[in-house]
């Protein structure tokens, strides 16, 4: 199974990927992780990354195109995947496709801005396994702590209210005309959103038929 997550940062994409991933048994591609182990590393492409990552603005195509041809190559990605975050803009999509690349469902998250506003402020992370947590809706078992790999959880540096504004904005210019490139193609579907992490999971699991 080919699936794109597509939605505004903090929709919920993460989340769900993670739980989608654990049931399929297949892996989550995101290129927000991919681009921020590259920054904590600093390999080239980290360093060209960095000041748009920071800002909230969209890393060059070429960079992402780049990232995910080598990344889909790779053997765990044979049996399907969960392209979380990718593809933003209309480029990097025509980019999947021209690369001979099929996906099954590009799966959109509709959630409203002031509800995103509201929940990125208590978004946390863990810096190791980028594992999503929530400082209410999905707090780790122990504060502080990764319930999966016992790393650092903190909140995004990329996470504050006004770079969130410029994500959105940049969500809603670049990114939301994606929706339509896929209606047209016959492969988008909506998951509406819902109050707890758990009936979202229910919803999408309807939508797919999974
Ligand atoms: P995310 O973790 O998906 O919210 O991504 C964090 C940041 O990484 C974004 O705000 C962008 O600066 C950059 N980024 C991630 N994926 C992409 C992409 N497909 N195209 C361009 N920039 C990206």
């Amino acid at each position: 199974m080919k699936l794109i997550f597509l939605g505004a940062p903090g929709a919920g994409k993460g989340t769900q990927a993670e739980i989608l991933s654990r049931l399929c048994g297949i892996p989550i591609i995101s290129t927000g992780k991919i681009l921020r182990d590259a920054i904590a590393n600093g390999t080239p492409i980290g360093r060209r990354a960095k000041e748009y990552v920071d800002s909230g603005k969209l890393v060059p195509d070429d960079v992402i195109i780049g990232i995910i041809g080598e990344r889909l190559t790779e053997a765990d990605c044979k049996g399907g995947y969960i392209l979380d975050g990718v593809p933003r803009t209309i480029p990097q999509a025509e980019a999947i496709e021209a690369g001979g690349i099929e996906i099954d469902c590009a799966l959109s998250f509709e959630v409203e801005d002031a509800v995103i506003i509201d929940r990125m402020a208590g978004r946390r992370v863990c810096k190791k396994c980028s594992a999503p947590f929530h400082i209410t809706a999905k707090p780790p078992k122990k504060e502080g702590v990764c319930d999966y790999c016992g790393g650092e959880v903190a909140a995004r540096s990329d996470d504050d209210p006004e770079t969130v504004k410029t994500r959105l904005k940049v969500y809603h210019e670049e990114t939301e005309p994606l929706l339509e490139f896929y209606s047209r193609r016959g492969k988008l579907k909506t998951a509406e959103n819902r109050p707890t992490v758990e009936e979202t999971t229910a919803v999408i699991r309807g939508v797919l038929g999974i």
